[in-house]
């Protein structure tokens, strides 16, 4: 689809964001769960869900969790408040740069993913004991539900639109203005430039213009080949350890699906399948077939490929279910000598996976794809 008209709504969408905005506040603040066993209980915080994996010696694991789940939501809505407040109240202040960073962040904010991930660390213990959701966990429902219908009620071409070049300085125009000879879009914002402007900054939002994105094909190679090798150990190291009555169990990836199978947890079961072990194999499979389809100059399926490419772009950061449910697990867990669950080596080479496969999305460039096809057409029809 290359443009349905505007919806033209600013409100809507600054309302839902605030709302958003103001359920995180309780939902960091407040225990998500509590669970109660052998007469002691504890409590599971956002913040401490990202301690507890730091504390159990892995720094890495923890700061990525606090990121995804704490910091760039903040950072995101913040951005989002300030582009449409701005637009509704008649302010213009670098709205174009913030909200083209919106863009850059969105795959990173993932309030949804973490409350899945919630879901399936709940179900799990829900099936060895007593667990409660607490006021921060219902918050952290309310906060990502609304995030989500705020997402469906933003219309980026309204605001690009409110922001036409026309209000940016005539003079950022000079020379960027699509006069004579090719024109390019910018990858953000899509305000139409002539090519002589590759190489500056977008008048409207700030983003370099480029015509393809630089050395695209030998950087999605070297991620993709990295996360082929790392998906090894993520599948065959544990994930999780469970130290029960001084009896430890190793699950890797793949036995706590079947886990979840074994407590009759089915469709949970389906869902971590997919999201941790099938959904990186799409992605990797997928970015290969792209670069090889590349660098042989084919022209079959590439709006297939095209459209494969914007799907892995989209699901890519659902891999994370996985990582979220053993943080909560690790921070709820820890019974002393009773119950104790630590997080394990391949947690690490897995969250390498997702983010590296996320990285490779960002880099490639779909359009080498059409130029590879109509470079070998050219050269057929001489
Ligand atoms: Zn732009």
């Amino acid at each position: 689809m290359l443009a349905s008209s505007a919806t033209g709504r600013v409100g809507a969408p600054l309302a839902l964001a605030s709302a958003a905005l103001l359920f995180l506040i309780p939902a960091t603040v407040a225990p998500l769960m509590l669970v109660s066993t052998y007469g002691a209980s504890r409590e599971a915080w956002l913040p401490s869900s990202a301690s507890a994996l730091w504390r159990d010696g892995f720094p890495s694991l923890g700061l990525l969790v606090a990121a995804f789940s704490i910091a760039l939501p903040y950072v995101y809505l913040g951005l989002l408040i300030w582009v449409l407040g701005n637009l509704h109240f008649g302010g213009r202040r670098s709205v174009g740069p913030a909200f083209r960073w919106t863009k850059h962040l969105r795959p990173w904010v993932m309030i949804e993913v973490y409350l899945v991930g919630c879901f399936v660390s709940y179900s799990r213990i829900k099936a060895i004991s007593t667990v409660t959701v607490a006021v921060g966990g219902y918050s952290l429902v309310a906060a990502g539900l609304i995030f989500l219908v705020a997402l469906t009620q933003l219309d980026e071409r309204t605001v690009w639109e409110m922001l036409r070049p026309g209000s940016v300085a005539r003079n950022d125009l000079q020379g960027i203005a699509p006069a004579h000879g090719r024109s390019m879009s910018c990858t953000i914002c899509d305000l139409i430039v002539g090519q002589a402007a590759a190489g500056q900054h977008c008048p409207r939002c700030g983003a370099t213009l480029r015509l393809r994105k630089a050395r695209s094909t030998q950087r999605t190679l070297a991620f993709v080949l990295a996360g082929y090798l790392l998906y090894i150990p993520a599948n065959t190291l544990p994930v999780l350890t469970t130290v029960q009555f001084g009896r430890e169990e190793h699950n890797t990836i793949l036995s706590g699906v079947f886990e979840l199978i074994r407590n009759d947890l089915w469709p949970l079961a389906i869902i971590v399948f997919t999201a941790s072990i099938v959904l990186p194999l799409i992605k990797l499979f997928g970015l290969t077939w792209m670069l090889a389809a590349t660098r042989l100059g084919s022209d079959r399926f590439l709006v297939a490929r095209t459209r494969l490419y914007r799907s892995i772009d989209a699901i890519g950061r659902w891999s994370n279910i996985d990582i979220f449910s053993v943080s909560v697990l690790v921070a709820l867990l820890q019974f002393g000598s009773l119950t104790a669950v630590h997080a394990g080596g391949g947690l690490v080479a897995f969250a390498a996976v997702v983010i590296i496969t996320m990285l490779a999305t960002v880099v490639f460039d779909p359009r080498l794809m059409w130029d590879a096809s109509a470079r070998s057409r050219a050269l057929a029809k001489r």
